[in-house]
């Protein structure tokens, strides 16, 4: 009895399911280029694509780290105000995340693997309380004492 076109198909897909699990690499080869030709052609779409799963990756991250409020103030009304904060300063030199706070990546498959591990490294704060937090324990490289002075109002 000859098949359907549906039968075909699905045969059709099975098959190719199966090869690309017998032939990762090949498949992967395949796709890749598939991918580069795809970007190449809708540059825009890609930067938009892109920078939501940022977005998306960014909030998971927020979750990750007890929420998307502020450790210190309570600040929870746009998470977009919200930043990452390595409790101690440093962050761009962190060994335990590879790649520090500025890979969010890297950041979050880190935190799925240790749920608890950025206790007391990392803490969630919004964009507010980060800034004086940096000048009150003069995290920025130079010219703290000035900056203090001023910020503060002191002559
Ligand atoms: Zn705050």
């Amino acid at each position: 009895m000859p098949k359907s076109i549906e039968e075909k198909r699905a045969a059709k897909a099975a098959y190719q399911r199966e090869w690309t699990k017998r032939n990762p690499e090949k498949w992967q080869a395949i796709a890749n280029k598939a991918r580069k030709k795809w970007r190449a052609t809708n540059f825009e779409r890609d930067c938009e694509i892109n920078r939501s799963l940022r977005y998306i990756v960014r909030r998971e991250v927020l979750d990750l780290l007890g929420g998307q409020k502020c450790a210190h103030c309570g600040y929870d009304a746009d998470w977009r105000a919200l930043q990452i904060d390595h409790i101690h300063g440093g962050g761009s030199k962190d060994s335990k995340t590879s790649g520090g706070n500025t890979n969010l990546w890297a950041m979050r498959n880190w935190l799925k693997k240790n749920p608890d591990g950025w206790q007391g490294t990392y803490q969630v704060l919004c964009a507010n309380c980060n800034r004086i937090k940096v000048f009150e324990n003069g995290e920025h490289s130079a010219g703290y004492t000035v900056s203090k002075r001023m910020e503060i109002g002191e002559r």
